[in-house]
């Protein structure tokens, strides 16, 4: 099945968040993937200056949600602990791992907690007025799903808790798996924080793009609005 990579932005008139930050060109290029542009450029095209977003959630660590952090200068970049602790500890090196990240993503989010821009989360937080992550596991060992408040009701990004709208409406679980039964009680967690399938927003699934209006005429493919 063909897949998308999205990141995501909740903007209100108080706060601009944004959540995961997909890859660059280079590692593109690298794992074969197609670049169609930098997330960062996309953007500033809706009005959100990177240099100056205060707020970055990280679903988890997985090479396509944490390249460009280097890109968000002025950032926090918030993350739970167990995930932080995954991709620092016994078992990141190993074969079924390790080729998830680029290790220089890692290292870069490391400083940064060094630096003091990293908040970490144990579960579930509302990180900001209408943010919440929440803890679900699965697919990676701390990834979290974030849920935002929205004029149409609270909205579930549920990053790779499902890659495609079909993982989690009809119960089948992704290839990649830290943990399959804990995958499997984040579809019902995510279904349980959502009040309708049509509020749930897969990680990876290009029908998103197709439920969901373009933000602009002129963005048609490359941005929608969810909410
Ligand atoms: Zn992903």
């Amino acid at each position: 099945m063909p897949m998308d990579y999205f990141v995501w932005a909740a903007v209100s008139p108080d706060h601009t968040v944004v959540i995961d930050a997909g890859f660059d060109a280079e590692v593109a290029r690298r794992r074969g993937r197609e670049h169609l542009r930098c997330p960062t450029d996309v953007l500033r095209e809706i009005g959100v200056d990177p240099d100056r977003v205060p707020h970055v959630i990280l679903t988890h660590l997985h090479y396509d949600h944490i390249g460009n952090l280097e890109k968000f200068p002025a950032a926090t970049f918030v993350v739970q602990d167990a995930e932080m602790s995954f991709w620092t500890g016994r078992h990141a090196g190993r074969e079924h791992f390790r080729h998830l990240i680029e290790v220089e993503d890692v290292v870069h989010l490391v400083r940064k907690n060094f630096e003091g821009r990293v908040r970490f989360v144990d579960g579930s937080r509302e990180v900001l007025p209408g943010i919440e992550v929440h803890h679900v596991g699965g697919h990676s060992a701390g990834l979290q799903a974030v849920r935002v408040r929205t004029a149409r009701g609270p909205m579930v990004l549920a990053s790779d808790v499902a890659h495609f709208y079909a993982n989690i409406e009809e119960y089948r679980p992704f290839s990649i798996v830290s943990d399959l039964p804990g995958m499997y009680d984040a579809f019902d967690l995510v279904r349980s924080l959502s009040s309708s399938p049509e509020s749930v927003v897969p990680g990876h699934d290009p029908l998103v793009m197709h439920r969901h209006p373009a933000a602009r005429t002129d963005l048609e493919g490359v941005v929608a609005r969810i909410a």
